[in-house]
């Protein structure tokens, strides 16, 4: 049986991993010489699920990636890549999901995780 401390320090680097792709997908589209709103040009982004070793790509134009962040709590995964216990998914499309984080205290969850380093970013 896992402990609570490790359901936090898991359930908090989960959240931040999703964070830091959706923040660098963000930078990236950014750079991409394409309106905002662009429907042609398919542009590779990285799959924002929690999973540290995933490095795949989600290929969307830039008018599906800013739909598919229309809130916050809203991140783009390939298909498949959801963690069931911090997130559902809102939208299927062709090639990528959207899902959306169940609410949760991420501070919270550092302090209950404990010793858990967090100056990595
Ligand atoms: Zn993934």
């Amino acid at each position: 049986m896992q402990s609570e401390e490790w359901w936090a320090a898991r359930t908090a680097r989960l959240i931040k991993n999703e964070e830091s792709f959706r923040e660098y997908n963000n930078r990236r589209l950014q750079q991409e010489p394409v309106p905002l709103d662009d429907e042609l040009e398919r542009i590779p982004f990285v799959c924002e699920c929690g999973d540290f070793s995933c490095v795949q790509a989600v290929i969307v134009t830039a008018s599906e990636f800013v739909e598919a962040h229309s809130a916050p709590n809203r991140f783009m995964v390939l298909p498949g890549h959801v963690f069931a216990d911090v997130e559902h998914v809102v939208a299927r499309n062709e090639g990528y999901e959207v899902v959306e984080k169940i609410d949760m205290d991420v501070d919270h969850l550092w302090r209950v995780a404990g010793g858990v380093d967090e100056q990595v970013s």
